[in-house]
Parts: C-alpha cells; structure tokens; sequence
C-alpha cells in the first residue's frame, strides 16, 4: 500500500465509524482549528514571512484573520445550514413531505496554492469539517515554512480527521490515484487540468478555484485619486501574487496621466520611496516566478518605484502605459506586482474587451453612474464583480466565491462551502394510506384520465 493510499485508507475508516456526523463533533472541529489559529498565530506569522515576507500584520488581516472570520461565520448558522429543508409537493403526489437533507460526502482532497497558504488550505478546510467530511491537506512545496506547520499543528488539533500530506507534483499525483469524495483544487489552469482529468477518472466531483485577468474599469465620474489608491492596495498586497488582484485596468486616454500618477503617490505613501526597504513589502515566491515577471515587461513605458533585484527577488511596484492588447503582458495572468493600463474609447470598449477574454475571477469598477454598473453587471460574466474595493468581497462570508468558465468551477465560503462539501440528498416520505396514487396505477382508463386531468387540469 502507498502512503497516500494508507492515508486515505485510515480517513475513510475514519468517516465510515460515522464519528464526523453529528452536529457537535463539526463544531468541536471547527473550535479546534480556531484555538490552533489564535493559540499559535505566531508560527503562522513567522512562516509567513519566511515564504513571503508578508508582514505579520498583513498575515492576519489577510489570511489567519479571514479564517478565523469563516469559522465564526460557520460556528454560529451550521446548526440552520444543517436542518432539513422543506419544500412543497405537488398534487399528484400529496399527501407527502419532501425535503433536502444534507449529507457529508467521506473523505475528500484539498490542493492548496502558494500565494495566501494558510487561508487558501484552511478556509476549504472549514468548509469540508463543517459539512461532516474527512480531509486531505495538500500545501504548496513552494510555501514550505507554512506547509510545515501546517503539517505540524493540524494533527496536534485536529487529529482524527485530517491529514496533511506536504511536496509537490510526485506525492500530488499519487494521491490524485485514490478515490476521493470530493477534490477541492485551488492553483492555476494548467495544473486544474491535471486535477481535473485524475478526478475523471473516479468520476470525482471537483471545485476548480483557478486564476486569470481581472480587470479594473475607471471612468471620470469617480474620485481618481481615491480609486488609485484602492487599485494600488489590491495590487500591490503582496507583492501582486493575489489571485483577484486587479490584474490590468482599462480607462480612457483623457485619465491616463493622472490616474498613473495617483498610483504612484499611493504607492509612495504605502511603502515609501524605495520599498526595496519596506517592511510591509512582499518578496516573488521563487527564481523562476521573477524571471516569467521580467519577462513581462518589454512592452509600453515603465514607472517603477524601485529597481528589480533578482538575489532578493525584489520586484518594485510598476505601473505600464502604452501597452496593446497583443503585448506578452495581456496573454498571461500576470501574478505579480505590473499594473497595466490599457486604453479604451468608453464603457462600450471597455466591455468588448472583457467580453473577449475569458471569463475572470474578478471584475472591479470605479465608477459612480449607476448606468455603467447596471450594464457592466448585465453585460459581463466574472466569478464576482467589486465596485470600489478590489479583493474585499472575498473577505465577506456570506458570498460565495469562485469563478466561472476559464476562472474556476464551484465555489465555496459560509454556506456555499457547506453545500460544495455536502451531498444535498432529496427526501420524499409519503404515506401508504390513503393511497392516493391508485390513479397512477395501470390499467389506464378513463375513468382514471379524468380524474388526473381534474387534479392537473391546469397542466393540460
Ligand atoms: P499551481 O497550479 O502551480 O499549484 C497548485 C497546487 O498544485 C500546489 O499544491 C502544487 O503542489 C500542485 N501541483 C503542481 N504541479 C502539479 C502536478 N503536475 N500535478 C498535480 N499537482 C500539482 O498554482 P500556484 O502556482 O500554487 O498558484 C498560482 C495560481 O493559483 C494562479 O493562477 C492563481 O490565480 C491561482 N489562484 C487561484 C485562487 C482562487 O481562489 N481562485 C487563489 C490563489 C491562487
């Protein structure tokens, strides 16, 4: 037996003594890895900034915090998100009641990404826990102080029904060879499809949180210098490796200096004038995500804050004007700190151009006409759409998050975590007697047709 097999091989038998069911062993859970999050804050902290460089702060606002905030959040309406829902049965079939239950799954797979590792492992992890699963954890290697203590502490608090198994592409694909109830991915395209396919071959339900473009829209009747800022803050967190960071913005010429140098100011008071010295500067994940970011560049005029620096993996705060939708900037998600502004006549520009990329995580505006957001709502898909605060919608609970099309599959967060995780099984009980259905019975007569007839006439 593998290791991954013997690890799923002990988590199913886990889940099968049927201990993950009930209501108080879920909110045992979930206070479990609450206590492990606020007792040992620090070790996350640390590990933190030893991927990262995240500043400790910035580690809880944007990561501890938000899981903390989830489970919370599942803490006080699971007890509601678990009760059977009624619904009404039509007349054929009454007298009957009809419900949905909702059932835990078994033992499912969480593959984590890099870039935020301690909320992207434990956020689905709540979700998973809260809905009466076993779990597999899978960090990212290219996070290895948070993978290790998560390896470390997530046993210690939780130890019947997760496991964290840590590397990377070998020990993923050995356990996407078992069968799992559930693999909840949470990376890039490329890799989702590698997920995909192995989930296939199980027919193994997956939740795909994947990445790409997302846009900012900025048109004049917006305060610039605020909506600057804003941008600068999405983007610039962590050094760009955000997955709903503003990836590009698209505005109108006439905005184009000013918005460029709100920017930089912004970003000037954020970090200072070289934030090669900031303390709440994040630093590129590895070697080969600086070159890719280097390599970005080329296309359009620079206004960097700052010189790249390769043996710190330094990559300052840029903005790129002059750029076309055909430059290497525009073909990739960008994941990193380059903020291009691309340039459209109007709104109509605009929203042709998101219309013919793929489909983003996030949609952004900065925009006060209520015109414009009705027609970028109804005119443009996106996993979710912000006006005004870039990222903070996935701070709130109770809105599902995910993407659509190139984006993602499922979502999750507060209830709709719950019901990814969950089986929504559907309950009908009727009685035997009086046995109303004796007209569905064959033979068919008519005196039987006539009866169905008065009951559906309306149907008919
Ligand atoms: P990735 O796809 O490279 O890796 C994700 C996970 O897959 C890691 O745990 C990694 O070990 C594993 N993996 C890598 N190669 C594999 C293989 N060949 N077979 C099986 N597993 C493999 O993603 P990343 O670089 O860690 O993260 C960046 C990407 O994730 C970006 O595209 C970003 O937009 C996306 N992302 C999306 C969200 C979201 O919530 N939608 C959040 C963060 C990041």
């Amino acid at each position: 037996m593998t290791e991954a097999a013997d690890t799923v091989a002990r988590l199913r038998a886990t889940f099968d003594s049927r201990v993950t069911a009930p209501l108080d062993w879920r909110l045992a859970q979930l206070r479990a890895l609450r206590r492990m999050l606020v007792d040992r804050g620090a070790d996350f902290e640390r590990a933190l900034h030893d991927d990262l460089r995240k500043h400790p702060d910035e580690a809880r606002l944007t990561e501890i915090d938000v899981v903390v905030a989830e489970i919370d959040h599942a803490l006080r309406h699971l007890r509601s998100w678990l009760k059977p829902k009624r619904h009404p049965v039509p007349l054929l079939v009454a007298p009957a009641t009809a419900t949905v239950v909702r059932e835990p799954l078994g033992v499912v797979l969480i593959i984590a990404p890099w870039n935020y590792p301690v909320q992207l492992s434990l956020d689905p992890l709540v979700a998973a826990l809260a809905a009466g699963n076993t779990a597999v954890l899978k960090p990212s290697e290219l996070a290895p102080a948070t993978a290790a203590v998560l390896h470390s502490l997530l046993p210690e608090f939780l130890p019947e029904a997760v496991a964290v198994v840590t590397g990377g592409a070998d020990e993923t694909t050995e356990l996407l060879r078992e069968r799992f109830d559930h693999i909840f991915f949470t990376g890039g395209e490329r890799v989702g499809r590698i997920v995909a396919r192995a989930a296939a071959e199980h027919l193994t339900p997956t939740t795909l949180e994947l990445g790409g473009k997302s846009p900012v829209w900025v048109d004049g009747s917006t305060d610039l210098r605020a909506a600057a800022r804003r941008i600068a803050w999405g983007k610039f967190m962590n050094a760009g490796q955000t997955c709903v960071a503003p990836d590009y913005v698209l505005t109108t010429p006439d905005l184009t200096k000013r918005l460029v140098d709100f920017v930089g100011q912004s970003v000037r008071q954020f970090y200072g004038a070289d934030p090669a010295q900031s303390d709440s500067y994040g630093r590129i994940v590895s070697d080969s995500q600086f070159e890719r970011l280097e390599g970005l560049m080329g296309a359009g005029t620079a206004a960097a804050v700052g010189e790249p620096d390769r043996s710190s993996r330094f990559f300052p705060p840029t903005v790129l004007t002059g750029i076309r939708p055909t430059d290497p900037v525009m073909q990739q998600e960008i994941f990193g700190p380059i903020l291009p502004v691309v340039e459209v006549p109007d709104l109509d520009g605009a929203i042709a151009h998101i219309r013919a990329g793929a489909k983003p995580l996030a949609l952004y505006a900065f925009t006060e006409s209520a015109g414009a957001r009705r027609r970028l709502l109804r005119e443009t898909s996106s996993g979710a759409v912000s006006f005004g605060a870039p990222s903070a919608h996935l701070a709130v609970p109770g809105l599902p998050f995910g993407g659509v099309g190139a984006s993602g599959m499922g979502a999750y967060h507060g209830e709709r975590g719950l019901v990814t995780f969950s089986h929504e099984k559907a309950v009908l009980s009727k009685p035997l007697h009086p046995d109303t259905l004796r007209v569905a019975y064959p033979p068919f007569t008519a005196r039987k047709d006539a009866i169905v007839r008065r009951v559906l006439g309306r149907l008919r």
